[in-house]
């Protein structure tokens, strides 16, 4: 149950949505959807240099402090020279540029008389070349929403960044192949009014996207941050929504973590905290004979925290307090496993004595919090100063920061939010002027009020709703339309075979060529496969690597004379006369040999129906 009064918070929010175009790569000709293995790598350290604005900003600044080295696999179709930085990058894919620009058109953004690269800083090691190119397409646009209208910032064209394959000490290794894709960026203004209707608005907004049939689809392809502030908050971009479902969970965790902080800088306040530094001390003697297995015979530093005991306990959202909270931060900036403090329940880690005596070292008042890292000497100051600096920077109320979303709706650190300073032009990429006379000529699809009301029609209201908001809505439409077959099987299939495949077979549906079910269906029209045998089909297809026909072609073929013997003995073995039962032990026994409307018509033959 949500009780907050949204608009009484004074409640922002915004979506930005990534979402990958179907076309080549942006800046070559590499393929973007294979399933290639990488055949070489290489190895690179990234220089660390500024933004030829001059300024680093605080992102960068924060990626700065962890030094790396980055290796890159090399696949041989989707990544050449490009990719790995060693030639400069061709004039932009003018499929995507066009598919962008249509999208601006969908959302009514004014689209620049001229289209310009820009250079954004990366320095994660994610772009081989130490930057992220990036293109306004469209500005100020909107669309309408059940709550309003929502007002589109910016439509950018950018490319795809690499993505992590393994992280192992001090190196990260990174794919080529997904580096360069196009991606179409949208960002909406804060108009969105609550967090069902921030669900609505990714939702709305990938139906427009859908409805090109133009973007890619599946997991990944789509990639959803929610910026989120309060009244008296910070804007928190948190990152990654993978599942529209989690939207408005995502959202109202973050609106009550930002008002748990500044609850917390209220409390701070009252109790007279000021700003600390604090003294570390070697407690490794205090925890030598400890009860606790994992603090017997570490290295352990401890501090303490003038008049914030009892805070760290205290629950920021459903799923964290604020000790969580400031474990996060410093986890995030030093790989320390655990940070204990005197608010936790100590008596389960068999330390309360230990703490006692540490209380007594460190002058500590009951009103002081008390915290130990096991760690080296380095490590254990930088994880007990984290601590300290994310204390302090509790009187300034919400930090503005750049979270990960996790799967409960939660979300944790992941680092400061970027600062604006990032972008410098693309010297290597022409500008590519964008005559009014092309932007008139481009075609906008069906809007989604016609399309519903059409698939309503051929399809009926339900698989209608459902296929509108399946990823295959392309691809059931073009089925649909090529093949002179009945629609609801196309869309049954799309919302409901496929999915439950997925489910009880476990196989990943995203892996499944568009050709594969193009050429199923083509069958169906033509008679040569029966409905039911789809499943089959797209299981030895996955599983074995067969082509439709040929997983066609050795299919056993069976008469009705032996489908007829099957059935006989079925009824004899069973002692039944219930059709479904004859059908459904039939159908077992002859494994997909024959399809459930050949078994069923023998079944009424031998039984003389
Ligand atoms: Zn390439």
């Amino acid at each position: 149950m949500d009780n907050l009064d949204y608009p009484a918070l004074g409640f922002k929010c915004g979506l930005e949505i990534h979402r990958r175009l179907k076309t080549k790569k942006l800046f070559c000709n590499c393929e973007t959807e294979t399933e290639e293995t990488p055949k070489s790598e290489i190895k690179r350290k990234l220089r660390a240099v500024a933004g030829e604005l001059g300024e680093i900003d605080p992102a960068a600044l924060h990626e700065l402090g962890r030094g790396k080295e980055f290796v890159y696999k090399i696949y041989p179709k989707s990544s050449c020279l490009v990719e790995m930085d060693e030639e400069p990058p061709h004039s932009a894919n003018s499929d995507a540029l066009g598919i962008s620009l249509l999208v601006s058109k969908m959302f009514s953004a004014k689209i620049p008389d001229e289209v310009l690269f820009m250079r954004k800083t990366v320095i994660d090691g994610s772009n081989t070349s130490g930057f992220q190119r990036t293109a306004i397409v469209g500005l100020d646009g909107k669309f309408s929403t059940s709550q309003g209208f929502i007002g589109i910032t910016n439509i950018s064209l950018e490319e795809e960044s690499c993505q992590i394959l393994e992280t192992r000490d001090g190196e990260t290794v990174f794919g080529l192949n997904r580096l360069g894709i196009p991606l179409v960026e949208i960002g909406t203004a804060p108009d969105i009014k609550s967090p069902a209707h921030a669900k609505e608005t990714a939702e709305k907004i990938g139906m427009l996207l859908k409805s090109t049939g133009k973007v890619m689809r599946g997991i990944g392809t789509i990639r959803q941050d929610v910026n989120v502030s309060i009244k008296d908050g910070a804007r928190t971009e948190i990152k990654g929504a993978q599942d529209l479902k989690m939207i408005p969970e995502l959202v109202r965790q973050e609106v009550l973590r930002q008002l748990g902080l500044l609850k917390i800088k209220k409390e701070l306040e009252n109790r007279g905290f000021k700003r600390e530094e604090i003294k570390i001390i070697d407690a490794t003697s205090v925890f030598k004979n400890t009860a606790s297995n994992i603090l017997r015979g570490k290295e352990i530093y401890a501090a303490k925290i003038e008049k914030v005991s009892g805070l760290f306990k205290e629950k920021l959202n459903d799923f964290r307090t604020l000790g969580n909270e400031i474990a996060g931060y410093a986890r995030a900036k030093v790989k320390v496993k655990g940070i204990i403090h005197s608010d936790e329940d100590l008596a389960k880690y068999g330390i309360e004595k230990e703490f006692d005596e540490l209380r007594k070292i460190l002058g500590a008042k009951d009103a002081d919090l008390v915290a130990i890292v096991a760690a080296d000497k380095n490590m254990a100051e930088n994880a007990l100063n984290a601590v300290i600096n994310r204390v302090n920077a509790l009187l300034d109320g919400i930090p503005k920061e750049t979270r990960r979303a996790l799967q409960n709706g939660d979300s944790e650190f992941m680092r400061p939010l970027p600062g604006a300073a990032r972008m410098y032009p693309e010297t290597d990429v022409a500008p590519v002027e964008i005559p009014r006379a092309i932007i008139q000529k481009i075609n906008l699809p069906e809007t989604l009020d016609k399309k519903l009301a059409r698939l309503e029609k051929e399809i009926g209201k339900e698989l209608a709703s459902q296929i509108m908001a399946s990823d295959y809505l392309d691809i059931f439409e073009e089925i649909s339309g090529k093949y002179n077959v009945d629609k609801r099987d196309v869309a049954a299939f799309f919302t409901n075979t496929l999915p439950n495949l997925k489910v009880r077979e476990n196989i990943d549906a995203d892996k499944i060529n568009e050709n594969v079910f193009m050429e199923i269906f083509a069958l169906l029209q033509k008679g040569r496969i029966q409905k039911d045998k789809i499943p089959h089909i797209i299981l030895q297809n996955y599983r074995t690597g067969k082509s439709v026909s040929e997983i066609i072609a050795a299919a056993p073929k069976i008469s009705g004379k032996e489908i007829e013997d099957v059935v006989k003995a079925v009824i004899a073995r069973e002692k039944t006369d219930k059709i479904n039962v004859i059908i459904g032990e039939a159908m077992k026994e002859l494994k997909g040999k024959a399809s459930g409307k050949e078994i069923a018509e023998a079944v009424k033959k031998v039984l003389g129906k």
